[in-house]
C-alpha cells in the first residue's frame, strides 16, 4: 500500500512498519491509562540475609494487567514508559504505591523492614522526586531508612554530575540508596568511591553461571570483596538453585534475592510467605 502513494515514501513507511508504529501509539495510550485505571500493581521479592533467614528488604517489581491483553511484563512495558516520558508518572505511582504498602504490612504486623524501588535513569532528570518522595513517606507515615532506591550504573554514565548531587540529595533525606546490576554497566570504580551508595547488586548474569563456571566465580568473589572493604552490602541478585545459594552464602553475600527464595510476589502472598517462616527453613537446610 505504501509503494503506492509514491516511490519517496516506500523507504519510510511499510505495512509492517505502520502497524509497529500504531501498535506502540496503542501501548502508549494504554499504559498512559494504566496508572488511573489501576491496573498496574508492585509485586515483592525477598532478600534474605542466608545465615539467619531472615527477609532483610523487598524489592518491589512493577507488574501490568491489561483487562484484553494479560500480563505484560516490566521487560515490555518499561522501556516504552522511557521513551515516552510515561515512566516519571510511573515512578511516582510506584514510590507512593510502596510507602503505602509498608504501612499496611505495618498496621497488619507483618514485618518488612524495607522496601527497593527501582528508579529509571530518566528520573534522575525528575526534579520532583524528592519532594514526591518526601510527600509518599510522610503520608504513609514511615521512616525514610524503610525505603531503599536502586539505580542503575547507565544513569550515572548519562549524566554523572547530575546523578552524584540527586544521589547526595536523597540520601540526605535518609533513604538507602543500591546500585543494580552492577557489573554489566560501565561505571568506573573511582567513580563509584564518590557516591553515596549503601548497596550493590550483583548482577543475574553473574550468578547464572555460579559455582560452577570458574570465570563468574572469580567476578562474584571479586565484587563481594570490593563491596566489603568499601563498606557496603552486597546483594546477589538471581539465586534459582541450592547450589547457588550456598555458594553465595559461604561467598560472603550480605543478602540473597532470588526465586531459590521466592519469585515476586502480591502483597498478600508476601505476608503468607513471611508468616510460614519458609525462608528461614531454607537458611537452614545446608545443616540438616
Ligand atoms: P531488576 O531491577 O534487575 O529486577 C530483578 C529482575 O530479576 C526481576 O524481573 C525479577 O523478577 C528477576 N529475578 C529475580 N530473581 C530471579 C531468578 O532467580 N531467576 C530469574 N530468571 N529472574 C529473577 P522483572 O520483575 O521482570 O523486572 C525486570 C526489570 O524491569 C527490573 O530489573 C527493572 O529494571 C525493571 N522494573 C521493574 N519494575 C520497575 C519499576 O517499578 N520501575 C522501573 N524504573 N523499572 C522497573
Ligand atoms: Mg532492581
Ligand atoms: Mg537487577
Ligand atoms: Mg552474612
Amino acid at each position: 500500500r505504501a509503494k503506492t502513494a509514491g516511490k519517496n515514501t516506500y523507504a519510510f513507511f511499510n505495512a509492517s512498519m505502520v502497524s509497529q508504529a500504531s501498535e506502540r501509539l496503542t501501548m502508549e495510550n494504554a499504559l498512559r491509562n494504566a496508572i488511573t485505571r489501576q491496573q498496574l500493581e508492585l509485586h515483592y521479592q525477598p532478600q534474605v540475609d542466608p545465615d539467619s533467614g531472615l527477609i532483610v528488604a523487598v524489592e518491589a517489581l512493577a507488574r501490568w494487567h491489561h483487562p484484553e491483553w494479560g500480563m505484560i511484563p516490566p521487560s515490555r512495558f518499561i522501556p516504552l514508559a522511557e521513551e515516552t516520558g510515561l515512566v516519571l508518572v510511573l515512578g511516582h505511582w510506584v514510590i507512593r504505591a510502596a510507602c503505602e504498602q509498608i504501612a499496611r504490612w505495618d498496621a497488619a504486623g507483618i514485618r518488612v523492614p524495607r522496601v527497593a524501588v527501582n528508579l529509571s535513569a530518566r528520573q534522575f532528570a525528575d526534579s520532583s522526586l524528592c519532594q514526591v518522595l518526601t510527600d509518599a513517606l510522610t503520608s504513609a507515615g514511615i521512616a525514610p531508612q524503610r525505603i531503599e532506591l536502586e539505580v542503575t550504573e547507565s544513569a550515572l554514565i548519562e549524566q554523572p554530575d547530575a546523578a552524584v548531587a540527586l544521589l547526595n540529595e536523597l540520601k540526605a533525606l535518609g533513604v538507602h540508596l543500591a546500585l543494580d546490576d552492577f557489573g554489566t554497566g560501565y561505571s568506573s570504580l573511582s567513580q563509584l568511591k564518590n557516591l553515596p551508595l549503601d548497596a550493590l547488586k550483583i548482577d543475574r548474569t553473574f550468578i547464572d553461571g555460579v559455582p560452577n563456571d570458574p570465570n563468574d566465580v572469580a567476578i562474584t568473589e571479586a565484587i563481594v570483596a570490593m563491596a566489603r572493604k568499601l563498606a557496603l552490602t552486597v546483594v546477589a541478585e538471581g539465586a534459582e538453585t541450592i547450589e547457588q545459594r550456598d555458594f553465595l552464602a559461604a561467598c560472603g553475600c550480605d543478602l540473597i534475592q532470588g526465586f531459590y527464595y521466592s519469585r515476586p510476589l502480591p502483597p498478600e502472598a508476601l505476608a503468607a510467605y513471611i508468616r510460614s517462616g519458609t525462608s528461614r527453613h531454607s537458611a537452614t537446610r545446608m545443616d540438616l
